[in-house]
């Protein structure tokens, strides 16, 4: 299992993303070259900006990477 997701051909570490947008950027400027895309929020102020399949990409890896840090509780029980 990698602790990395690629987005915009680079390799972010799971464990540097603070939160990642739900809603694609739109700020009306007409040279910006996130529009359309999605925000992931890095440690530091970093940001990278994610087609929507590398965003949903991205949130997958992340529920995989939590979900592994849980320990098991229930399933031993029976
Ligand atoms: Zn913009």
């Amino acid at each position: 299992m990698s602790i990395f997701c690629t987005v915009d051909d680079k390799h972010i570490p799971l464990y540097r993303i603070m939160w990642v947008a739900s809603v694609p950027h739109f700020c009306g400027e007409e040279d910006c070259m996130a529009e359309g895309k999605y925000e992931i929020r890095l440690e530091q102020g970093e940001a990278v900006w994610a087609k929507v399949e590398e965003r949903d990409e991205a949130l997958e890896a992340l529920d995989r990477w939590q979900g592994g840090l849980e320990t098991p509780g229930e399933d031993w029980e029976a």
